[in-house]
């Protein structure tokens, strides 16, 4: 392994707060060096953003680092050690199959998690081999950048490289290595693992670490830990609301997969809903529907009574106090959801102001779109652009119905039709990553080599609100021969 010298010329400028923490939260490791690694796809902007020299970084020392041949200068390879509640069951997990290099401190002097994912063993990785193949790391990086384009917070990819070693899965797959770029990797499942092993003492080093790195304004607030619950639980919530709004289904939301930060994170079993439906599910091994569309937010509310949980011994001196604190905080996260749901459902359908009856309105369309397997997104799509088609939920008269209560509706606020167009345009996104598009996309780069396919998908993806005329091919919701869709957890 050889460490680069020239992380200035690169733009590396790594610090390693995490490594800091007590020694509980990680293990310090040596990289594993693979065979012949390859470069499949770098981000270029978002390697500019983070101050790095994109042609420096394609040359053939550089892509070293994707890879874990070599480390820049500055960084403290370690794996994170967590626990998580995995379906509802505790576990000890810790990063089993990823490698944190160090933080990058942007031009705009942000702190942001360089992470490579598949690099090779840890002390975590319990059974596992530590890697990762070529297609799940593509589709990580696909539905990842996708998200980021769509305004939802979420963890980015820089790059993917593959190693040139086969992994055995169920058959073998090209290896590859995918390097995640996140606010951190803080998880609920880390203050889970800091209040099972931990001393009170590390726990508190966590949790002033989460506050300081993460919600910095709650400096003076009288009990700052408490401060670190309420802000959690309120960026849990906008995010499972952003996901709800665009038919976002994660597949897997254990809270080792919940950020402190409220980015998404661990793009494994995840899909997009075609035809609106709360009970879907994409995920082979939920098979109980745990992670459901429609149970994304008590799930979340349930995760965010875990952090609670993890909290206690912080929240208050008295153990009686301690409890109330965090049951009336968790307790704040469904009214704090709905607000966020409503504000964007109200946005989808171009209204501005507040009137009692709009949950209703929205709830109507809802049902009717699912008593007609209406598709999600170009439901939405079509009362944007006023194009019903004569034809599935648009031919129904509880549809006529309903457009005249929306038209009302819309007629009782001061703004134009204009005006509701545009917000309409930029809350309704032309394309989402289809599953049968993104899936092309794979079986293009793993199976022929060819790039071509997911090049073209990330670039009409990158701009989802565009509503350009080349993203409607995309449109098309996948063939029935394409459905039901399953998706696997990408180990
Ligand atoms: P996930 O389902 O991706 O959230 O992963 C759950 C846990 O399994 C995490 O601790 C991962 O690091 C670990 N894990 C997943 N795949 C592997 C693998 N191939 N080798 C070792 N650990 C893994
Ligand atoms: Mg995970």
């Amino acid at each position: 392994m050889t460490q680069r010298k020239e992380g200035n010329e690169i733009g590396w400028n790594l610090d390693n707060s995490y490594a800091r923490l007590p020694k509980t939260f990680f293990s310090s490791i040596t990289p594993n060096p693979v065979r012949s690694p390859e470069l499949i796809i770098l981000n270029e902007s978002l390697a500019s953003s983070l101050g790095l020299n994109v042609q420096s970084l394609k040359s053939e020392n550089e892509i070293d680092v994707f890879a874990g041949n070599g480390v820049p200068e500055g960084a403290f390879p370690l794996a994170q050690a967590y626990a998580g509640h995995q379906f509802g069951h505790f576990n000890m997990l810790g990063d089993g199959r990823a490698m944190l290099i160090g933080e990058q401190i942007t031009p705009k002097g942000e702190r942001v998690d360089i992470q490579l994912k598949g690099s090779g063993r840890t002390p975590y990785s319990r059974g596992g081999d530590g890697r990762a193949a070529l297609g799940p790391m593509l589709r990580e990086y696909i539905i990842s950048e996708a998200m980021h384009a769509l305004g939802i917070p979420t963890t980015r990819s820089l790059a993917v490289v593959t190693t040139g070693e086969s992994i055995i899965r169920e058959t073998d797959l090209p290896g590859a290595i995918m390097t995640r770029v996140a606010a951190s990797h803080l998880r609920v499942g880390t203050f889970e693992y800091a209040s099972k092993l931990g001393s009170d003492k590390d726990l508190q080093a966590l949790a002033d670490y989460a506050l300081e790195r993460h919600y910095p304004e709650t400096n003076n607030s009288p009990n700052r830990y408490l401060s670190l619950l309420q802000e959690v639980i309120k960026r849990q919530a906008a995010l499972v609301a952003k996901w709800q709004l665009v038919g976002f289904i994660h597949g897997v939301m254990n809270t080792d997969n919940v950020t402190v930060s409220g980015e998404t994170i661990d793009y494994g079993p995840c899909a997009f809903m075609d035809t609106y439906d709360p009970a879907t599910v994409f995920s082979s091994i939920d098979i109980q529907g745990r992670y459901a569309y429609g149970n994304q937010p008590p799930i979340t509310g349930w995760n965010l009574a875990r952090f609670a949980e993890s909290l206690l011994p912080l929240l208050h001196d008295d153990q009686e106090e301690s409890l109330k604190l965090a049951q009336d905080a968790v307790s704040d996260f469904p009214k704090l959801y709905h607000s966020n749901w409503l504000t964007g459902m109200r946005a989808k359908l171009g209204i501005f102001n507040e009137e009692e009856q709009d949950q209703s309105l929205i709830e109507e369309l809802l049902s009717i779109m699912k008593e007609n397997q209406a598709d999600y997104t170009n439901t939405f799509l079509a009362l944007t652009f006023d194009k019903e088609e004569d034809a599935g939920l648009f031919s129904t008269s509880e549809f006529a119905q309903w457009k005249d209560r929306w038209k009302a509706r819309l007629s009782r606020q001061q703004e134009t039709q204009e005006s509701s167009h545009q917000l309409m345009r930029k809350s309704n996104p032309a394309i989402i990553p289809r599953n049968h598009r993104v899936e092309e996309a794979l079986e293009a780069a793993v199976e022929q080599d060819d790039y071509s396919v997911m090049e073209k998908l990330l670039e009409v993806l990158s701009t989802p609100y565009e509503h350009s005329s080349k993203q409607v091919e995309y449109s098309t919701p996948p063939p029935p021969s394409k459905r039901p869709y399953q998706t696997f957890c990408g180990t």
